[in-house]
């Protein structure tokens, strides 16, 4: 049976064979956590951006986009907390030489323990059938209670280590639950030292420490900086979003897990302004949108989770994690954070400058409150990838590796493919070519026998490849056929854009 790993490898190497992401500069041997897009990455990448564009910013009248710079002034990132606290605690095994994030380690440990109670209701279930209640067992059997509570003693030693900022009480921690290191298999630790997060750079021809700028790490302070003029020059009203998606850099302590985690990544975040008081209902309501969003894609249910913080960064008062199930396992998606006016407050300080608005409402004036969306592009495109990639026995024996991925995320939506390569079949399958064209990203295949040219499709998740025959030239028909169900149907040229119009249409899927 295929392991999760092998899974993961025949994803990595399928997405390297047709186009979807490579190692960066590779001829140089690559360079650890940063990766390209290639032509079929670039367009599923922008088609999931557009997406989220789509159900971020279209669909609610007050959410507006905007796109700030990478470079903002050093003093950003002074008031934001990041130059003082953006750090992961991080841990080195002697012998494997291999460094870890503590904390990750430590939540791994907790996993494998959560693992085990489930594998326990797992067997009351097969146990007791309909009669089982999962809640009761849950309180009640004395192995699940065991595990629960060497969990929330985990929790409550890890979070008041990272709260009081004591790096020994953490390797404590990991020496008294006896991790070991997945490579060497040693316990032999280095102590834990916390280490910043954040590239930095100069700016200007004289290099000097004035002159230090960063590379921003999360897109998010673009949004607070600018949260007046948006509001002023778009006469926003509370509450109000400011989404934004571009990139975001992270020096990343272990890069080992293919797009998952990268040292240069982008990030689709929105800022939600809302009153005082009010944002428990906003963090609540938009946990229930966001998880709405990416079962939207048609993934099921049971791949995703949340996962609500222990220790909450500086600036949050909630937060939560919605988690996937990666081909390596349940891991962070997207964060939803209620940040409190922790920013806002702290730009103001910082710059001098009142960052506060008057609610007529109310009729008070006030620095608003923050709900924050931030999922990770590279993420969601690894989520919908891995997803997609489904090896299917066909009928005759053979097999097809098939992406099925949702049809209007697809980087090429129709291939059009003549029969033969004379008789003027690539002519008309030109003019097919020449309609299509400009409302969809079409490919044009003309090589090799049509049973390769399908599974080429298939292999980049194209879902209608139309093809031109000699009865094309008799009655203007073609067949289309579908990548999921592999049928083919008849039709007149005239009618395939309102067919394709109509299987691409996303009302539905948005509203
Ligand atoms: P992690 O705990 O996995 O390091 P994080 O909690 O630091 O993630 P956030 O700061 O909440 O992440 O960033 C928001 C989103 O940005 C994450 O949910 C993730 O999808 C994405 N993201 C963060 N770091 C990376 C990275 N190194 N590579 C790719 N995506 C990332």
């Amino acid at each position: 049976m295929a392991t999760k790993e092998d899974n993961l490898k025949a994803i990595i190497s399928h997405a390297k064979e047709y186009g979807f992401v490579f190692q960066s500069s590779e001829i140089y041997d690559g360079l650890s956590a940063v990766y390209d897009y290639g032509q079929m990455g670039a367009e599923l990448k922008k088609n999931i951006k557009e997406y989220w564009w789509k159900a971020m910013v279209n669909m609610h009248e007050n959410i507006v986009g905007i796109d700030s710079a990478i470079f903002m002034h050093p003093t950003t990132w002074k008031a934001s907390g990041h130059v003082d606290a953006f750090s992961d605690p991080l841990i080195d095994n002697k012998d494997s030489k291999k460094r870890y994030r503590a904390d990750v380690l430590i939540e791994e440990h907790i996993e494998k323990i959560r693992l085990k109670i489930e594998k326990d209701v797992a067997k009351g279930i097969k146990r007791f059938g309909d009669d089982f209640d999962e809640e009761q067992f849950k309180a009640t059997n004395p192995n699940v209670l065991r595990n629960q509570t060497k969990i929330d003693d985990i929790n409550a030693r890890f979070k008041a280590a990272m709260d009081d900022d004591n790096l020994t009480g953490i390797k404590i921690l990991i020496k008294d639950l006896e991790i070991a290191c997945p490579v060497s298999g040693s316990k032999n630790w280095t102590d834990v030292k916390q280490f910043n997060l954040m590239f930095s750079t100069e700016i200007g021809a004289v290099a000097d420490s004035a002159n230090t700028i960063y590379l921003r790490p999360e897109t998010a302070q673009g949004i607070f900086v600018n949260y007046l003029n948006v509001q002023k020059s778009g006469r926003m009203k509370i509450p109000f979003g400011i989404a934004q998606i571009g990139k975001a850099f992270r020096n990343e302590i272990v890069a080992r897990q293919f797009i998952f985690r990268m040292r240069e990544f982008e990030q689709m975040e929105m800022q939600f302004f809302v009153r005082p008081g009010e944002e428990m209902k906003w963090y609540e309501y938009w946990k229930e949108a966001r998880l709405k969003w990416h079962l939207s894609l048609g993934i099921s249910k049971e791949n995703y989770r949340f996962h609500d913080h222990v220790k909450l960064a500086h600036y949050a008062n909630a937060a939560t994690d919605i988690e996937f199930n990666f081909p390596m396992g349940f891991k962070e998606l997207e964060g939803i954070h209620s940040r409190t006016d922790f920013d806002l407050k702290q730009h103001e300080k910082f710059s001098g400058k009142k960052l506060q608005y008057f609610d007529p409402e109310i009729n008070e004036s006030y620095v608003p409150f923050v709900v924050e969306t931030s999922v990770g592009l590279d993420r969601t495109f690894l989520a919908i990838l891995s997803a997609a990639f489904t090896e299917e026995k066909l009928d005759n024996d053979t097999s097809r590796i098939v992406l099925k991925l949702p049809i209007f995320l697809a980087p090429v939506k129709v291939a059009i493919m003549p029969l033969t390569r004379k008789d003027g079949l690539p002519e008309k399958a030109r003019d097919v070519l020449d309609l299509l064209k400009f409302d969809y990203n079409c490919q044009y295949d003309e090589k090799d026998s049509p049973g390769k040219r399908y599974r080429r499709q298939d292999a980049i998740g194209t879902p209608y490849c139309v093809m031109i025959d000699h009865q094309t030239l008799e009655d203007n028909t073609v067949t289309i056929r579908d990548r999921d169900t592999m049928e083919q149907e008849r039709v007149v040229i005239t009618k395939i854009e309102a067919i394709l119009k109509n299987k691409l249409d996303i009302r539905e899927v948005l509203s």
